[in-house]
């Protein structure tokens, strides 16, 4: 047996051709690549890592990490990568929950972490701190020869825990063939060659920017240039060397706010890809006039990896996610029933596919409730299919407010609050509500200097949304809480009011 993705990658590549080029001005190819990731597998080995074993990984982004990612799938490892923002006590509980033989960390997190991990019987490296005795010292010294651990379609690759946007993260259990074929068809979709270069500005501990991103460079030969984080005056800088960007919407939203983006600037470019959150359609139509191209929306998640895009050549329809990808099944039902809604109703989205997760690690019952009896999988996100087949998400079906026994869908209420002048964006939420069990609440970002009042945005939604869906409250604030990966985090806003409607708190 050989090692399914691995050997998918290793027939693309071509040992001379530039794998990865960062800021601080390295440069590695693909024989870099092989023979790096090969001594990261070496020491892997010598560290007590087996087949099977987790390595939870918590670094920084570099070209290193995303070997030691490679050297996790080649030495049969279940790679485990841990948002860098993590906190000790939140590190704490991914650990005990995973259990992994090694933890891989940065010079600055060795000492905070290291009790945390050996409390959990798993041993500490850094991976590169120059003063000796890292993980990349060990494997710098090691053969640039490794014999791939023979891994089957269905074995694990990953375990990647979802953002925590709804709640606690879980881990979500990903195969060897999950990765490799959508990743496949990705590239086959969006026309990846190795004569791409893609500006890669995500982070490396989430599905985006590891597998969507870095897999279907992988995948296709071509290269990319990996920036820490995004900063648009370097993205516009490296336009002109580049054919294809993928980013968060705020990456979008920010290039729009920058003089230096115009049509010559993204000349070299052929495609801008969006995904992880909702793209205003808005950014997407001011981003088209000012480059000519058209942002090119998607929808995935950790547990499915990528479910749909918009098309290549064709329709890119703003605010929706375009079509299911080849050999994705997606079909809309009614969140009580189960059953298939309506052609352009809305409902729960589920999914089956090659793309689908085996499953929550160590969560056999939560991993059962969620799958249906013929294998799709909810995915808890609402939305529907229009009549030329393009899905729309309309949110997360943890997000829906029921008020006055009425279902009403944040995002409509928020798509005509954003259409008022000097709104910059909006959040509507479902608050508790002694007479209506919960309140519409709407939290609005205004632009700068602009002059709303509750009374301004109540006024101009009278004559456009039902009473039911209207804000009982309106409240103002500087900005939304977000995640790193651009998600509004409406849990923590639901939080923060939650005493808004009760009578005591109100006037405490
Ligand atoms: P958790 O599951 O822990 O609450 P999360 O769902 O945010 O966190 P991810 O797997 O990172 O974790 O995010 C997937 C979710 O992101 C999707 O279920 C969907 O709600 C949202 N999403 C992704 N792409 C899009 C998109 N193009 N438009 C709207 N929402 C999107
Ligand atoms: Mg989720």
């Amino acid at each position: 047996m050989s090692n399914h993705l691995f050997d998918a990658i290793r027939q693309t590549l071509k040992p001379d051709a530039t794998f990865i080029e960062t800021t601080s001005g390295e440069r590695w190819t693909y024989g870099d690549m092989l023979a790096v990731s090969a001594k990261i597998a070496n020491a892997l080995v010598d560290l007590g890592v087996e087949p099977g074993d987790r390595v939870a990984v918590q670094v920084e982004k570099s070209a290193e990490a995303l070997m030691l990612y490679l050297a996790c799938v080649r030495a049969g490892a279940i790679y485990l990568p841990l948002n860098t923002g993590y906190t000790l006590t939140e590190l704490d509980y991914f650990i005990g929950d995973a259990e992994p033989r090694l933890v891989v960390c940065t010079p600055r997190a060795m000492d905070g972490l290291t009790p945390v991990a050996k409390a959990r019987g798993a041993r500490v490296e850094t991976l590169d701190d120059k003063g000796g005795g890292s993980l990349m010292d060990l494997a710098r010294a090691k053969p640039a020869e490794f014999s791939d651990v023979a891994r089957g379609p269905d074995d694990l690759a990953a375990i990647l825990y979802t953002s925590g946007t709804t709640g606690r993260s879980k881990g979500a259990m990903l195969t060897h063939d999950n990765l490799l074929s959508n990743a496949a068809t990705l590239r086959d979709h969006w026309r990846f060659t190795p004569k791409d270069r893609l500006i890669h500005a995500l982070p490396i501990f989430h599905t985006h920017g590891l597998f969507v991103a870095s897999n279907v460079i992988m995948l296709s030969g071509a290269s990319m240039y990996f920036m820490p984080k995004f900063d648009a005056d370097e993205a516009l800088r490296q336009m002109p060397a580049s054919t294809a960007m993928m980013g968060v919407p705020t990456f979008y939203t920010r290039l729009v706010q920058h003089p230096g983006l115009t049509r010559e600037a993204a000349r070299n470019m052929r495609l801008f890809i969006s995904g992880s959150a909702p793209l205003l359609a808005e950014t997407h139509r001011q981003f088209e006039t000012m480059t000519g191209h058209p942002i090119l929306e998607r929808y995935g998640m950790t547990e499915t990896n990528m479910n749909t895009s918009n098309p290549y050549d064709g329709d890119r329809i703003a605010g929706t996610v375009g079509f299911p990808l080849p050999g994705v099944s997606l079909r809309v039902t009614d969140p009580e029933t189960g059953k298939p809604v309506e052609d352009g109703e809305t409902g729960m989205i589920e999914v089956k596919g090659p793309n689908v997760f085996k499953g929550y690690w160590r969560m056999p019952e939560k991993t059962a409730s969620e799958f249906r009896s013929d294998g799709f999988f909810i995915t808890g996100d609402l939305g529907k299919i229009d009549e030329r087949g393009y899905v729309h998400i309309v949110g997360r079906g943890k997000d829906l407010v029921i008020s006055g026994g009425y279902n009403i869908y944040p995002k409509e209420v928020e798509s005509e609050i954003d259409q008022i002048d000097g709104v910059m964006e909006s959040a509507v939420i479902g608050v508790a509500h002694p007479d209506f069990g919960e309140g519409v609440t709407a939290v609005v970002v205004p632009n700068t200097g602009a002059s709303l009042t509750e009374r301004s945005i109540l006024d101009h939604l009278n004559d456009r949304l039902a009473k039911y869906k209207q804000p009982k409250k309106v409240l103002f604030v500087d900005e939304l809480p977000r995640n790193t990966m651009g998600k509004v985090q409406k849990n923590v806003l639901r939080d923060a009011y939650a005493g808004l409607y009760q009578p005591d708190k109100a006037t405490a």
